[in-house]
Parts: structure tokens; C-alpha cells; sequence
């Protein structure tokens, strides 16, 4: 069983969002993995409608970490759970680098939303002079230990390794180089010990960055790999779907 999740951004109407899965439902064969989409907060509700068919689980790309009062702009977790969503996306570098979301910041995320009973998907990855330098573990390390800072458990959190020099920038036909299977292997046994020494246990952890329909086959055998969060291959139904039929 492997964990694939698909990453939208900002991407998907309602109306491409219902073609989408009309496809995905006449490809996507019978089989064990967990599938969740991270939808827009628009497309949300179409993608928990279709979960109920498909069998597929919904999840938010934010929220904000307060219970509810004067923040503009911003949806809480009770929002999202009333949508019927109970899974979110945090510490994704396009967040961290766009939207200036510090450590602190995601760390407070995490910490609210596990409070709330939600499912995590905590991102983390070097950018490309970071990983030419030789800093990969350093960064990996600092983010972890920062925006994992006093969570109350580790119970419902899934880590997400993305490189982001690896990351397709959104064009599902032109992917990114990716790291070898030796640094792939070397980075996720390195994220699982640290979780182990942190919280006396380990945590599924993702592999992203142009993982697509070509080389999850490949990507899906590496040690300690649990599953892998997707962009640009999320977006068309044939990519996806031979990604989740792959056992
Ligand atoms: C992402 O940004 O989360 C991602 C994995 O993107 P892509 O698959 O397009 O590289």
C-alpha cells in the first residue's frame, strides 16, 4: 500500500474538476493504495462528492491556525471539517517561498491541525544551491525539527521529501531531473531516523518533485519511499491513474 497524493494547486474548476474524475473513474483499477487530491478551496467539494465513488480522500493546501476571528482571506480547520475535509497540506515550499511562511508559522499549523484530529502532509526540501552544496541533510534537519517543534503526536502526519529544484513548475510534459535511488534512499532513511529519535517512532514519508506516470514504477520500489506527492502528473487523469494502478 503506498500513499499517492495529488497536489492541484491552483488548478481545477468545479467543471474540470467533474471531467477530471469521470476519466480517472473509467481508468483507475481496484487496489489498496490511499489516494487524496489537494484541491483548491472551490473544488473541494466536488473532489468529497467524488470521493464518496471513488474512494478517494479530500484535502485542504491551507487553512489558518486560529479558531476563527479577523483574518481576512483566510478558512479555518472547522471550516474545512464542515466541507467534510479533514486532511491538509503544510510547509509546501511554493508557501514557504511565495507566501513567506516561516518555521514558526508552519509549526503552528501543524500543531493546530493535529489538535483538530487532522491528517498532515508536512513538506519539506532544499532548494538547488542548498542541495549543490552539500546542505540537503542540514535543511531537511533544521525545517523538521522547527516545524515539528512540540507537536502533541505524531499520530495522522505524513512527511513529504520534495527537492525543490526537482519540483516540474507545473507543466506535467516537461518533469524535472530527479534524484538518484541512492540519495532518494539516503534522504528518506535519514528523515525516519530523526522522526524516530524525536518521537521514539517513525512516519510515512513521501517522495516529491516529478514523480509522474514514467518513473513512480521506479520510485514506488525505493526503500523507505511510502508513497509520493504529485503535481504537475495530478492534473491529467491517464498520468495519475497509472500512477495509483501501480502496485
Ligand atoms: C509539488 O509541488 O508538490 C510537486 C510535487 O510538483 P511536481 O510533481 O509538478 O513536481
Amino acid at each position: 500500500m503506498k500513499i499517492i497524493a495529488a497536489n492541484w494547486k491552483m488548478n481545477k474548476t468545479n467543471k474540470e474538476a467533474r471531467a477530471f474524475f469521470a476519466e480517472y473513474a473509467k481508468l483507475v483499477r481496484k487496489n489498496n493504495n490511499q489516494v487524496l487530491f489537494f484541491a483548491p478551496f472551490t473544488t473541494l467539494g466536488t473532489v468529497v462528492k467524488a470521493g464518496k465513488e471513488l474512494g478517494i480522500t479530500a484535502g485542504a493546501q491551507n487553512f489558518y491556525p486560529a479558531k476563527n476571528g479577523t483574518f481576512t482571506g483566510e478558512i479555518s480547520l472547522d471550516m474545512l471539517a464542515e466541507a467534510g475535509v479533514r486532511t491538509v497540506l503544510v510547509g509546501h515550499s511554493e508557501r514557504r517561498t511565495l507566501l513567506k511562511e516561516s518555521d514558526e508559522f508552519i509549526n503552528e499549523k501543524v500543531k493546530a491541525a493535529l489538535n483538530a484530529g487532522f491528517k498532515v502532509i508536512f513538506c519539506i526540501g532544499e532548494n538547488i544551491e542548498e542541495y549543490e552544496t552539500g546542505k540537503t541533510s542540514a535543511v531537511l534537519k533544521k525545517q523538521i525539527t522547527r516545524g515539528l517543534k512540540d507537536i502533541p503526536f505524531v499520530n495522522g502526519l505524513i512527511i513529504a521529501y520534495e527537492p525543490i529544484w526537482a519540483i516540474s513548475g507545473g507543466d506535467p510534459s516537461k518533469p524535472k531531473p530527479i534524484p538518484t535511488r541512492e540519495i532518494i534512499e539516503r534522504i528518506h532513511t535519514e528523515i525516519k531516523e530523526l522522526t524516530v529519535k524525536m518521537f521514539g517512532c517513525s512516519v510515512p514519508v513521501l517522495y516529491g518533485g516529478s514523480a509522474n506516470d514514467k518513473n513512480w514504477a521506479e520510485l514506488s520500489t525505493m526503500k523507505n519511499v511510502d508513497g509520493a506527492l504529485v503535481g504537475g502528473a495530478s492534473l491529467v487523469s491517464e498520468k495519475f491513474a497509472t500512477m495509483v494502478n501501480i502496485k
